[in-house]
């Protein structure tokens, strides 16, 4: 699998089942594996992704993973299409820390073409201002002549995910189908836009069904893959749910996508913090690229604490330059910490 995947090729369904199925006692050796296709293709490199969400909640659509659904709960931030100073601020804001893609995002079925208007003026701005940024962008779904639009605005890349397998996709949605979503993709391939589309993992799929999507999304030729692991929102029809995940499983997941996906660029996204925790740096082994802060309508790591992350498991973020100071905030530069408490003081014991 590793021989196939340093050339280029997919993992087969059996081979990408077998690594979910693997047990803890092999995960390191399929970390290893997979971190050579990894290694082979980014070398040491992370990319650093930032979301800048341009309108939050209130979405005719049902999906039921998301807090800003209909009828959705969730006590997140709802705002119509955010003021293009506070957009300014986002995008210099996630750059400055070290973002080199940013993902301007808006909640709803689909832009009209007004609203396509609003989105292409922020992306001339943003590449007239950084032309080494490149800019994705998340609107929902889009035709020919709207993804036309976009690319022709210099955008680079447009997410639409799949979320989860076609069999398992009336069980998360009603409002529209995975076929939908499918033909999106192809509209921003015609267009010339880098497809960018992935998963939510942990909503009751089968392994099977994991699989299938992942390697749908390898025949519709994307370019990068995301890979959520569900938050569990409050007010939403999936709250509590996500038990299926462990670090270990989502390891399992990212190592299989690498597997199916050996040249793509995949991203531990949202839920890492949650769901991988202490073990993310071993995400790195495998992802090639995360988002830095926060994510739409919830709160991800502190930037510096991913950074320190990324340098500490040995890798630098992508385009870095001389923006981010990387050892900034380094501990070894700190004074060790006298013990003060436990025995020989009145204090608790750290425990
Ligand atoms: S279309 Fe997008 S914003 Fe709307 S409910 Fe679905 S995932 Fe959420």
């Amino acid at each position: 699998m590793t021989r196939h995947g340093l050339a280029g090729q997919s993992a087969t369904r059996e081979e990408a089942l077998q690594v979910l199925d693997s047990s803890n006692d092999e995960l390191l050796s399929v970390i290893a594996a997979a971190g050579k296709i990894r290694r082979h293709f980014f070398g040491n490199r992370v990319r650093l992704n930032y979301l800048v969400n341009l309108k939050s909640g209130m979405c005719p659509e049902d999906c039921s993973y998301c807090s800003q659904r209909l009828g959705s709960q969730a006590e997140i931030m709802k705002y119509s299409w955010a003021d293009p100073r506070a957009v300014h601020a986002a995008v210099e804001a996630g750059i400055g820390g070290g973002a080199r893609r940013v993902c301007l995002v808006a909640s709803g079925h689909g832009p009209s073409d007004r609203e396509v208007n609003r989105v292409n003026r922020m992306v001339r701005e943003i590449k007239d201002q950084h032309p080494d940024v490149e800019v994705c962008v998340c609107l929902g779904f889009v035709d020919d002549e709207k993804a036309a639009s976009i690319k022709q605005a210099g955008a680079d890349a447009y997410n639409h995910n799949a979320n989860t397998a076609r069999s398992h996709y009336g069980e998360i949605c009603s409002t529209h189908s995975y076929d939908d979503r499918m033909n999106t993709l192809e509209a921003l391939r015609r267009a010339g836009l880098s497809p960018c589309s992935g998963i939510i993992a942990g909503m009751g799929e089968t392994d099977e069904e994991l699989v299938d999507v992942i390697t749908d999304l390898r025949a519709h030729h994307v370019d990068s893959v995301p890979v959520n692991f569900l938050l569990p929102f409050d007010g939403t029809p999936l709250e509590g749910a996500s038990d299926q995940l462990t670090p270990q499983r989502c390891l399992r997941i990212l190592a299989m996508v690498r597997f199916i996906h050996p040249d793509a660029e995949v991203r531990a996204s949202a839920g890492r913090e949650m769901h991988i925790r202490t073990l993310q740096p071993l995400a790195l082994e495998v992802a090639n690229s995360i988002f830095l802060g926060d994510y739409l309508t919830s709160e991800g790591a502190a930037g510096a604490a991913d950074l320190a992350m990324i340098r500490d498991a040995g890798f630098v973020p992508e385009g870095l330059g001389s923006l981010v100071q990387l050892d900034a905030a380094s501990p070894i530069d700190q004074a060790v910490p006298i013990r003060h408490r436990g025995i020989g003081s009145e204090l608790p014991a750290n425990v």
